[in-house]
């Protein structure tokens, strides 16, 4: 493979690979040593207005969202086997681009092909139904595709989170218009590239970059836009939400966390550390779905903390590409200080800091933007850092005397996507789950989900669901037809 910075990244319009209209260029940073990465073509509202044209027109011309499912399919599952052949290089390239470790970028990309495999299987069985109706009538319903769709994605998982919507609305017929996230949008665009190779017509999948309050707002503002799929910050997620609503399209929402994990006095202490550890410090504590709120039985708080900071002690902090790499840098400096200042908060908000806190002392790491896997214990569950969602490696623990106290700490914040448990009793367990105010509940696992399994979240964390067999027909409109079959015979 070239290396990022001989490769041009243009916008992915129609098939063809361009310059924006104003001919303007971002450049990409390393997050693990700030150096010049990559220059990639920024995208204007002129540029917005060309891809949804070219979206709507290969929507309505090419045979994509015509009705044979088989055909998508097939297209479907070759691009999998292309990724998969190109699985290496596009991990590589996330991780350069975002700072994940290459172990991790290797998985995302490894969801992104099962996704695919997983919705392809489901192109060709976008079905109605026949209702039973009075008379002698038939009514039948028709899922027909949207039209045009408008992605927008989040900087922490470019490829997975951008694809986790824009494979389902390709299975079900429609042309897709994916605006990555400015700072990570590299592999987004080389996936581009492949959808060619695969066989997608062009136009069916198209990639711009570029800012998201002008060039995104514009997509949604566009009157072809059909839905919109957002994954981020819950305040870009609110205008979204209101856009969407002006002009009447459904919009799917996956937004903020800050999820609970409830550990009972009889858990296996020795395995929900590994697996809190690994739901805070995973990508560097980028993920919507962190477990940042760790609310332990005080009968094992002390035993637990102790454990869950030797593991954070033992991580091996270092570049993605680098063998042994156990935790990435923050994607930019910017996301390295507003994390460093949630610390800073949580200190003055008279919590205890356990472990980590500020920059890794090794003088190599000194350029990245490299963050410490950091516990703050004894926080007031009203302080700052307790209820907003910080988005790195800072794990905040609380502890609890009886359940109802630990449901009561588990749902005190706005968010609602996501929350643990951690204990032997399945009893125990089955009743919290049902407790917890969160779209996804794990027992006994990290964060953990499959192509398979609804993702989405309640109250400030979003609206909808991502992944699940139910996924493609999000992307489709239900029509009836009544056809009254009573007709008087007509005379021979
Ligand atoms: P944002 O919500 O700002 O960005 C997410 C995506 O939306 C990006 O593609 C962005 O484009 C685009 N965007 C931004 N503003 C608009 C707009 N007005 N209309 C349309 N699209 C828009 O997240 P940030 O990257 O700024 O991260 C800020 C914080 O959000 C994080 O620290 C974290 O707390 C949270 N977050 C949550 C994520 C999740 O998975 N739930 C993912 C990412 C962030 P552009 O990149 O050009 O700004």
């Amino acid at each position: 493979m070239s290396s990022p910075q001989e490769a041009t990244y243009g916008l992915v319009i129609g098939g063809a690979e361009s310059e924006g209209a104003a001919r303007e260029r971002q450049e990409l940073l390393d997050p693990a040593n700030n150096r010049p990465l990559a220059q990639v073509a920024v995208g204007t509202v002129d540029d917005a207005r060309r891809a949804m044209e070219t979206a709507q027109a290969a929507f309505e011309g090419s045979d994509w969202a015509g009705g044979d499912g088989a055909r998508r399919a097939r297209s479907l599952l070759r691009l999998a086997q292309l990724l998969e052949q190109q699985q290496e290089e596009f991990a590589r390239l996330e991780t350069l681009n975002m700072g994940k470790t290459l172990r991790e970028a290797r998985g995302d990309v490894g969801f992104v092909i099962r996704t695919i495999e997983y919705l392809s299987g489901l192109a060709d069985k976008v079905e109605g139904e026949t209702i039973p109706v009075p008379g002698s009538r038939l009514n039948y319903t028709v899922r027909e595709p949207l039209g045009v769709t408008v992605h927008i994605a989040p900087w922490n998982y470019p490829l997975l989170l951008a694809m986790r919507s824009v494979i389902p609305a390709l299975a079900a017929g429609n042309a897709a218009v994916l605006k990555p996230a400015s700072l990570t949008p590299l592999t987004a665009i080389r996936f581009a590239r492949l959808a060619k190779a695969a066989g997608i017509p062009d136009g069916i999948l198209n990639v711009v970059a570029g800012p998201g309050g002008r060039l995104g707002e514009a997509l949604v503002r566009d009157s072809r836009c059909r839905s919109v799929s957002f994954t981020g910050s819950s305040e870009v997620g609110h205008r979204i939400a209101v856009l969407a609503a002006e002009r009447l399209v459904p919009a799917t929402l996956e937004l903020g966390g800050k999820s609970p994990v409830v550990v009972l006095p009889d858990a296996d202490l020795e395995r929900a550390a590994r697996g809190i550890a690994l739901g805070i410090f995973g990508n560097a504590g980028q993920m919507c779905w962190a477990g940042s709120r760790l609310i332990v039985h005080e009968s094992v708080r002390g035993a637990l903390l102790e454990k869950v900071r030797a593991v954070a002690e033992a991580l091996h902090l270092g570049p993605g590409t680098e063998d042994g790499a156990e935790m990435g840098p923050l994607v930019s400096r910017e996301q390295a200080e507003r994390v460093l200042d949630y610390v800073r908060s949580a200190r003055e908000d008279g919590g205890t800091l356990v472990t980590g806190g500020g920059r890794p002392s090794t003088s190599t790491l000194a350029e990245g933007n490299f963050v410490q896997p950091t516990i703050v214990a004894d926080l007031p569950p009203d302080a700052r850092a307790a209820r907003e969602e910080i988005f790195g490696p800072v794990l905040s623990t609380f502890a609890f005397r009886d359940v109802e106290e630990a449901v009561r700490l588990a749902n005190t914040t706005p968010f609602g996507l996501f929350a643990a448990v951690w204990t032997r009793d399945l009893a125990q367990a089955h009743t919290l789950s049902r407790r917890l105010d969160a779209g996804m509940v794990v027992v006994n696992e990290p964060p953990m989900t499959f192509p398979q399994t609804p993702f989405g979240g309640f109250k400030e964390s979003g609206i909808g669901s991502e992944q699940g067999i139910g996924v493609v027909r999000n992307y489709t409109r239900t029509k009836s037809v009544l056809v009254n079959l009573a007709l008087p015979k007509k005379k021979a």
